[in-house]
């Protein structure tokens, strides 16, 4: 008899350790706010140090392991629309996970789309700027329908009797997502309704029409709109076509008959990122509303929800760089390589503090830009600062941030392409901001207009840019150029020579932009960081991509400190 023979056994064989090693321990149970000390410094300079107590408790909460969770929870579990109901009858509703509910829940009891309208203190628009800079970092998808609600009080005002009705519920720091009439609920949040099929930066071209009802300022609505984000809004500030020409409307989702509007969602949209909130396709069928404003008026009265709304892609665009920064920074500073940490390695100290440079500049343009939506309310300068810095910081930060996270996510390497990472979801976020609320061309379009029909806006900006010269010649001899530039726009404006203008708006809005940045840098940031912005953004001593940074750039003070 041949001996059998006898596998051998999984216990024979020597045990692999299971345990993963050089791996980065999970970036968690930290407080957003304290790490970040450019954001405490300007809270406090800028008027906010009332609220640092709640900013720092929001920034605690939000690096929790169960806040981060929402995060990804509701990025993973997305919004299910139901149009209709088991008997066919139309139910337009969007459900959403419970992780969504607790990220907005968390954002209206911290006030993100109501403090500086009912907290009259100096520094309510930076406050909330910070507490919103610290929210989207966690999770940005649901900060769309916040800031919305925000935004829609500046243009709400324009119709005084509406807004009494309506703001208390609004500025309501309960949050209420029942889908029920307003008048039945402890708080309310309104969406935007503006872009259609055939047109979302040429609104002129809106196909919307709204039939006036007697002679009241009640309107039916009959059309579309292509995006409407966070449809489960209790109301939207939409754009249609009187008899007078495009005007504003308030579109409830319920008629003060307590009837369904005929509001009804057509589908939800598949999106790149922003998978936590929902944006909907819409149709109105003669949908019950009430006008804002003047009658033909439309565009200015909406156009003051969409400052606020701009103020909030900037806020955002800033956020995202600073968390992927922090992202970096943490993965770099215990994943070793090549017998070193990450974080040693003379090439990846170039890049991280090259995103840190950017970061930097990109929080204090925003916490600038909110100061001004503060001082805008009794300063006329702040108020002509406000109107054309509100482009600018859209534009600049919303296309920086593009790179910014994608560079950052490559600092982790592979682990950085995989979703567990949080960086895919800043990256596919990141490109959002750059196309709401008017697109990167649309938004220097409106710095040429600004320029154009607003002197005191070129002198406010070069006024701002002014009070830092002195500082850094490189800087002075900048400014002096941009000043020239300006006083060029004015004249070619008045020539008429509109089209070369437009062919170099970006250019344009890119100088101005680094210019603002540079001398803020001058004044708040160190010395150190503040040469490295200048010599690598001013002063040509950079190359086309993150970590060209010059050789006599002081890394060591740069990096000194991100978390
Ligand atoms: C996720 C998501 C959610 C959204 N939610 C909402 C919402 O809730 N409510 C809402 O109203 N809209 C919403 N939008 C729509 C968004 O605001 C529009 O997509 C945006 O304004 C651009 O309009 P458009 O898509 O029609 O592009 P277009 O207007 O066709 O523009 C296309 C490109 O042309 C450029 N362009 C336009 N005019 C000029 C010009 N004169 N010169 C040079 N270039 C020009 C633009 O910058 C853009 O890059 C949402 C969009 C997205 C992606």
């Amino acid at each position: 008899m041949t001996a059998s023979f006898q596998p051998k056994i999984a216990r024979d064989l020597p045990v692999q350790d299971q345990t993963a090693q050089n791996q980065v321990p999970p970036l968690t149970n930290y407080n957003l706010f304290l790490g970040d000390r450019t954001l405490a410094k300007a809270i406090v300079r800028e008027g906010a140090a009332w609220a640092r107590e709640q900013i720092s408790e929001l920034g605690q909460l939000l690096g929790t392991d169960e806040a981060q969770r929402w995060g990804f929870d509701a990025n993973e579990n997305t919004p299910v629309l139901h149009t209709h109901d088991r008997y066919g009858n139309r139910r337009d509703e969007v459900v959403f996970h419970p992780s969504w509910h607790s990220l907005m829940k968390t954002s209206v009891e911290n006030r993100l789309h109501s403090l500086p309208w009912i907290e009259q203190r100096k520094g309510a628009n930076v406050a909330r700027a910070a507490l919103m800079m610290l929210t989207a970092q966690n999770e940005a998808g649901h900060t769309c329908p916040i800031s919305m609600t925000f935004s829609a009080v500046a243009a709400l005002r324009a119709e005084p009797g509406l807004a009494r009705q309506w703001e208390p519920r609004i500025l309501s720091s309960v949050y209420d997502p029942r889908f029920a009439p307003a008048e039945e609920k402890a708080g309310v949040l309104v969406g935007m309704g503006m872009t259609e099929k055939q047109g979302g930066s040429d609104v002129r071209a809106n196909t919307t029409r709204a039939e006036r009802m007697g002679g009241s300022r009640e309107y039916l609505i009959t059309g579309h709109k292509w995006f409407c984000s966070a449809p489960m809004c209790d109301a939207f500030l939409i754009l249609a076509h009187s008899a007078k020409g495009l005007s504003c409307f308030l579109l409830p989702r319920w008629t003060p008959t307590g009837e369904r509007n005929k509001f009804h969602i057509q589908r939800l949209k598949e999106k790149l990122g922003n998978r936590s909130n929902a944006s909907s396709e819409v149709e109105f069928a003669q949908a019950w509303a009430h006008l804002i404003g003047e009658e033909g008026r439309g565009v200015q009265t909406i156009i003051e929800m969409v400052n606020h709304t701009r103020l909030d892609c900037a806020i955002a665009a800033a956020a995202l760089m600073r968390q992927a920064l922090v992202q970096a920074v943490h993965h770099a500073s215990h994943r070793r390589v090549f017998g070193k940490l990450l974080i040693e390695q003379p090439l990846m100290r170039n890049v991280l503090a090259d995103l840190a440079i950017e970061s930097e500049a990109a929080t204090l343009l925003m916490v600038r830009l909110a100061a001004s939506f503060d001082a805008r309310q009794t300063d006329e300068r702040e108020r002509a600062f406000c109107r054309i810095a509100t482009a600018i910081a859209k534009y600049w930060l919303c296309k920086r941030a593009r790179v910014h996270v994608s560079e950052a996510l490559e600092c982790l390497g592979g682990n950085g392409y995989v979703e567990e990472s949080m960086m895919p979801r800043l990256y596919r976020e990141a490109p959002l901001y750059s196309i709401w609320e008017g697109s990167g061309n649309v938004i220097c379009l409106d710095v040429l207009r600004a320029l154009a029909k607003e002197p005191a806006a070129a002198e406010a900006l070069l006024h701002e840019l002014k009070s830092a010269t002195g500082a850094d010649k490189r800087l002075d001899t900048f400014i002096l150029k941009i000043a020239d530039e300006l006083s060029d726009k004015a004249r070619s404006s008045s020539l008429q020579d509109y089209g070369a203008t437009e062919f170099a708006a970006r250019r344009l809005t890119e100088g101005l932009a680094l210019a603002l940045q540079a001398s803020l840098v001058v004044r708040h940031s160190s010395p150190e960081l503040a040469e490295a912005f200048i010599a690598s953004r001013l002063d040509g001593q950079h190359g086309q991509s993150f970590g060209t940074l010059p050789s006599e750039a002081d890394v060591n003070s740069v990096l000194e400190g991100i978390i």
